[in-house]
């Protein structure tokens, strides 16, 4: 029988990682005579909702099994979740979904909205019910909704792969020890095959996080080969335990591509909006860059933020009248204004500068005051007088051009396309084996 088993919150701010889990449960299941008919995947979600602030991921695996087998892949998976989740931690709040055959319309439809907006649990709670699906849920059943939208994805259309690397336990918490210069070669070697390993503009590699958890690196492409040869080309120098190739939504678009252009605007969820620039950007403590967009007629901030990097000098240069579509989540903050977080930015006409100015002075070359309206101009310094005179105008040079513009790699979300993804996006599913190493010697 078909299976599909979703997983969400299994980790804390504090270490831990669903995605870890998942990578285990691979080695686990297949032991015990599973057979996986997909890599196991990582879904990202929307990625605006507030308490999810570690890129909202959920994981999803889906197998093929004698219905005997059943209760001993339910026991190994819960087995596992209880292991290596940090239950009992604030923001732990694991869920597991036993989805037994295809995901139902319902499951799919919950899925499709937990990409783009807010689901309670007990949004979820109800279509589970109707479903008949088995959840085992711990704390406050938060996980639920990402656990069931995971199963609900199956990627039918546009995908990536992430290999992800785990590192032994000892090492936990520690720097990592993966060689810059290899990941910058690598990604020189590789791209656009692959994706965001490194970031030329700010000279840093971005397959590494930061935080306690177990993940070791995470190279990003189009397919599971290039991802292994990516691997290979990377220098590490600590002992990797374990990885695994994730089929997955991170650089397809999934939240925008799913967002109706000029749709609702709600804080928390995605916006596609076209429109016009209503004002000059202005630049906010800590350089952010504020500009107001005209879209149907509504105002709508919105910001490119300090990490945006170069983006920021792009939306600065916008003027009154530049006809741009923005794309980005909307996010409200106690105390401000809701705001739109510049994703991306397309833009389409520039609006002509034209500067309109007093004529100047031809003794000082200073510009002329108006001496009222229809009595021309007078110069304040040398008392020229200029009764015939007109008003100039001038059409300053725009330094910018029609395009797609996206921020700096490293202010990148999971879900956001990049670049160097335009023209490689797939139509079809692609599933297979899953591919990795349990066990590094
Ligand atoms: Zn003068």
């Amino acid at each position: 029988m078909e299976l599909h088993i979703g997983i969400d919150d299994t980790d804390s701010t504090q270490g831990g990682c669903t995605t870890y889990i998942a990578a285990r449960l691979v080695e686990r299941l297949t032991k015990i005579g599973a057979k996986f008919t997909d890599y196991p995947k990582i879904i990202r979600l929307n990625p605006n909702i507030p308490y999810k602030t570690r890129g909202n991921a959920a994981v999803s695996l889906r197998l093929n099994i004698p219905s005997e087998l059943y209760d001993s892949v339910q026991e190994e998976t819960i087995e596992e979740v209880e292991e290596n989740s940090w239950l009992g931690r604030e923001g732990t709040d694991p869920a597991i979904v036993f989805l037994k055959g295809r995901p139902l319309f319902k499951i799919r439809a919950l899925s499709r909205k937990a990409l783009i907006d807010v689901v309670s649990v007990q949004e979820a709670q109800e279509v589970l019910i109707r479903c008949h699906t088995a959840a085992f849920t711990y704390g406050s059943r938060l996980g639920l909704v990402g656990a069931l939208s995971a199963t609900g994805q199956e990627l039918d259309g546009d995908h990536t792969f992430e290999l992800v690397a785990y590192r032994e336990k000892k090492n936990w918490g520690t720097p990592r020890r993966v060689d810059q210069m290899s990941v910058k070669r690598m990604d020189r070697l590789t791209a656009p095959r692959t994706f965001n390993s490194y970031d030329f503009e700010n000279e840093r590699t971005l397959v590494t996080p930061h935080g306690p958890d177990p993940v070791l690196l995470g190279i990003r492409g189009e397919n599971p080969r290039v991802v292994v040869k990516a691997l290979h080309m990377v220098r590490i120098q600590e002992p990797v335990e374990r990885w695994v190739v994730f089929r997955t939504n991170h650089g397809t678009d999934a939240h925008l591509n799913a967002t109706p252009l000029n749709g609702k605007i709600r804080p928390f969820t995605p916006a596609v909006l076209k429109g016009t620039v209503f004002d000059k950007p202005e630049r906010i403590t800590g350089s952010h860059v504020f500009f107001t967009l005209k879209c149907d007629g509504a105002k709508v901030r919105c910001a490119a933020f300090e990490p945006t990097g170069r983006f920021r000098g792009i939306v600065a240069k916008l003027i009154p009248g530049d006809q741009v579509t923005v794309f980005g989540g909307l996010r409200k903050r106690a105390g401000f204004p809701m705001a739109l977080n510049l994703e991306k930015l397309q833009i389409h006409r520039l609006q002509e500068d034209v500067r309109i100015e007093n004529p100047t002075c031809p003794r000082c070359g200073k510009h002329l005051k108006s001496s009222g309206i229809g009595q021309g101009f007078k110069c304040a310094k040398c008392s020229f007088k200029a009764p015939n005179a007109k008003k100039t105008s001038t059409t300053k040079l725009r330094s910018l051009e029609a395009g797609l513009y996206v921020p700096d790699r490293r202010a990148q979300r999971h879900l956001t396309k990049p670049l160097s993804r335009y023209g490689l996006e797939k139509k079809t599913h692609s599933n297979g084996p899953p591919i990795g190493k349990w066990h590094d010697p």
